[in-house]
């Protein structure tokens, strides 16, 4: 069968997998073959597929009202709400509801440039926020910078974009200046191959933003909710941003992103300012509000802390393993030879599904959070077959 449909765009590479069902971090094909899924759905299925919490407030949510917009004021949305400014951190204590990790991204920025009245932004080299001009733009990868420079628009913001060496505190103090709007990261890089900004910089980087008067921007869009080992990689490491966003996994599934603003940044917006039509809909506040809870009371980022620290030490001693980076459920081993044959293997021999990342020689771990030992043991053994 086809890996695309003939009238698709061609636009995506994709797995030779056909998945029909999932459960937890298991995935099934239409003629039964199990795969284990640790690129959790593209980091999105966070508490698993098919949670049963997440399902049944599905259900339950689209035999009530499948939608209303934010015309109208909704209990569910009130719910999600409640939960997500209760685990996020106390000083981003506003927030507003959009489809996906680039819209998110492209409201921070456009706050950001709006609160501070200037236009540039200081991004990071192997950054990647998403497919809007404005995110692309600011990526520090090239090949989506270039897709950017098509239009005039796309060339401007470029040229008001400077890329700061990830992790490199001396650059980033000679790049923010008078006419810088935001500082924008991901405190763990994805797709930029599972890199830790480490506590030092970002440190750095909340107080240089502080003297420069520059807004502070977390993309926790794939690194937030849960996966670090606590609910925002912000709070793990105790440096709190302007605005943070966070989408992929924090409705398992269903399309919700979240922008969380501080005082700084949520001052002077009103009335029409910002919009969606689907932003904070029923159906993904619901799955959203399940997420939040099973997060909660399954104690799931405790969960991935510990088990991303018990899988990189299995890993780091293993033959043709040079490092494992990242921060819990986010990381990257970095073999000594191209990762494609090690991924492919695992994917043949194993049915083990598993990430790559803008160096070669990364393989990227996303699994759901809610992974255990068997998972690990299981992937363990598959890693050490196809690298043996
Ligand atoms: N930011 C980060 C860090 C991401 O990893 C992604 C997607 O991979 C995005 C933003 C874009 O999110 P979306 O595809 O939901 O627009």
């Amino acid at each position: 069968m086809l890996n695309s449909h003939p009238g698709e765009l061609p636009v995506y590479a994709r797995f030779p997998v056909r998945p029909s069902r999932g459960e937890g971090c298991w995935i099934w094909d239409s003629s039964g073959r199990r795969y284990l899924d640790f690129y959790g759905g593209h980091a999105v299925a966070l508490t698993g597929h098919c949670h049963p919490r997440v399902v049944k407030a599905l259900k339950a949510q689209a035999e009530d009202l499948l939608f209303y917009s934010n015309a109208v004021p909704l209990d569910v949305r009130d719910r999600f709400f409640d939960l997500l400014l209760r685990a996020a951190p106390r000083e981003l204590d506003k927030a507003f509801l959009v489809n996906s990790g680039a819209e998110a991204n492209e409201q921070a920025l456009a706050l950001a440039r709006r609160a501070t009245g200037r236009s540039r932004v200081v991004a990071m080299e192997g950054g990647f926020h998403g497919r809007t001009l404005a995110t692309l733009a600011v990526s520090g990868i090239g090949k989506y910078r270039k897709l950017a420079a098509f239009s005039a628009a796309g060339r401007d913001l470029l040229e008001r974009t400077d890329l700061c060496p990830f992790g490199d505190e001396a650059a980033l103090e000679s790049l923010v200046g008078e006419d810088t709007a935001a500082v924008l990261l991901e405190p763990v890089q994805g797709m930029g191959g599972a890199r830790a900004a480490g506590r030092p910089f970002l440190e750095a980087a909340r107080r240089i933003c502080d003297e420069r008067g520059a807004v502070l921007l977390f993309d926790e869009v794939q690194c937030g909710a849960g996966r670090t080992g606590a609910f925002t990689a912000a709070q793990l490491y105790g440096v709190i941003p302007d605005g943070l966003t966070l989408a992929k996994g924090i409705a398992s599934g269903l399309p919700l992103g979240a922008l969380l603003v501080g005082e700084k940044l949520a001052r002077g917006v009103g009335l029409g300012d910002l919009g969606s039509t689907f932003g904070g809909g029923p159906l993904p506040c619901a799955a959203g509000a399940a997420t939040l809870e099973v997060l909660e009371e399954e104690g799931l980022a405790e969960r991935a802390g510990r088990l991303g620290a018990f899988l990189a030490e299995e890993l780091s001693s293993r033959e043709h393993v040079r490092e494992v980076r990242g921060e819990g459920l986010l990381l990257g081993i970095v073999l000594d030879g191209p990762a494609k044959p090690v991924r492919d293997a695992l994917l043949e021999k194993h049915s083990v599904i598993t990430g790559s990342a803008i160096q070669a020689e990364v393989l990227r771990l996303l699994p759901p959070l809610t992974a255990g030992e068997e998972e690990a043991e299981t992937f363990l053994r598959a890693f050490r077959d196809v690298t043996a």
